[in-house]
């Protein structure tokens, strides 16, 4: 049957592509926006224009969705810490930067120092967290997790510098918000593994230095590119997660459904992690839902028919698009006849932040060949006006 299991057909075509962080604030035109572009898509705000025909529905009005990366309040707690893989070996995927950091592991162990500085970048649910709780572990030392909205104030990161145990790790996740002022308190603590207190003010400051245990700053941010450079310089390691391959995705199922005691076939996990926008933390989640569905139906398995049948009822897209992917393909394809347009565009056109679709909606849509982006624009392919429904310009031509 078509679609059922491993080898069925994949309708996102899942190719490795390089995300390529590109400021948004950029001269219009440069990024094919023009003025009329930019006109018209003002205009299409206030009057959208009637829908093909048959085309592919997208509601007017944001829906709660299970597609959402961020991390929801359900999914913090020792319930969820138990689906983290523990150790290296486990962890799923990620193969290149598994081995750099296996390589900086045992090189570090061999030395019986601590590990080098680690900034993890790549969208949200990827892994970062994870990956810092199993470097604590391998290196055999603690972890303390924070956030840099937590470190508003000097006090925050320095009561946390300070009571760091020797080669712990501290984790910073979103860490291209920390505050300046946090920021400046880290420099010299990553580097020199001192803290610079400045007391008093004016004529009478007077700096005094504190020695701080050695200690790993693993950084994580979705936005490398908004990190100063002297913090960025200061991590030894920089490194990418990328979205997971349908074949990664999978195996990351069916250990999350061992873990939750509910049985699985390998179609039925190949159905969720279709589904899952490339996102383990997708893909947990969509499975808890269908374990319930599966629960209240008396179904026992969750077989590949009954796992697209939950998912239907819950509105995940075949291809793990969301609400807001849809929506700035139909734009593109409605109103600019599939592009190329500009990105500043089709954010007008959509209501959406620039930045936003950037680096959090175009990554997942370029990587499963929906999108592409060209010097004149970004374009909608062929696949992505099939999926949503419509005729690709091309097949219109051949009908005639
Ligand atoms: P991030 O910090 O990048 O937002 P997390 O580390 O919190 O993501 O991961 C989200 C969830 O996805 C975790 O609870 C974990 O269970 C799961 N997960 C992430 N990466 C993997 C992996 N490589 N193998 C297995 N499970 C994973």
């Amino acid at each position: 049957m078509a679609g059922d299991g491993l080898n069925g057909v994949v309708c996102c075509s899942f190719l490795f592509q390089p995300m390529a962080i590109i400021s948004s604030k950029k001269h219009p035109d440069a990024d094919g926006d023009s003025q009329a572009d930019l006109f018209a898509a003002a205009q299409s705000i206030a009057k959208p224009e009637p829908r093909a025909a048959g085309a592919g529905c997208v509601p007017t009005e944001r829906p709660e969705s299970l597609l959402e990366a961020a991390v929801t309040p359900a999914e913090l707690g020792p319930a969820e810490d138990s689906l983290r893989p523990q150790r290296l070996a486990d962890y799923i995927g990620q193969r290149a930067l598994k081995d750099v950091l296996d390589i900086a592991i045992q090189a570090a162990q061999g030395r019986q120092e601590t590990l080098d500085h680690l900034l993890l970048y790549g969208p949200p649910g990827l892994g970062k967290t994870t990956l810092a709780l199993i470097l604590a572990a391998e290196m055999g030392v603690g972890c303390k997790i924070t956030t840099a909205p937590a470190l508003e104030r000097p006090r925050d990161i320095v009561g946390l510098l300070v009571n760091l145990q020797p080669g712990d790790v501290l984790f910073i996740d979103e860490i291209h918000r920390l505050p300046k002022v946090t920021e400046e308190i880290l420099y010299p603590a990553m580097e020199d593994f001192r803290l610079d207190i400045t007391i008093g003010k004016g004529s009478s400051a007077r700096t005094r230095s504190l020695p701080l245990q050695r200690f790993t700053l693993v950084g994580a941010t979705t936005r490398v590119g908004a990190l100063t450079s002297p913090l960025r310089d200061r991590f030894g390691l920089i490194q990418r997660l990328r979205f997971y391959e349908l074949d990664e995705l999978v195996p990351i199922v069916l250990r999350t459904a061992a873990i939750l005691n509910a049985p699985i076939t390998d179609s039925g996990a190949a159905e969720v992690a279709r589904r899952s926008r490339g996102t383990p933390r997708i893909a947990n989640r969509l499975l808890k839902r269908v374990r319930d569905y599966v629960q209240v139906k008396a179904a026992g398995t969750i077989t590949q028919a009954i796992a697209a049948e939950a998912l239907e009822l819950f509105n995940v897209d075949p291809c793990g698009l969301d609400w807001t992917d849809r929506r700035l393909l139909t734009v593109m394809i409605e109103h600019f006849n599939g592009g190329p347009v500009g990105l500043e565009t089709v954010a007008a056109a959509t209501g959406e932040d620039a930045q936003t679709i950037e680096e959090v909606y175009e990554p997942y849509l370029l990587q499963i060949g929906y999108l592409n982006r060209t010097p004149r624009g970004r374009i909608a392919t062929p696949a992505a006006w099939k999926h949503l429904g419509f005729t690709p310009p091309d097949s219109q031509l051949s009908m005639l």
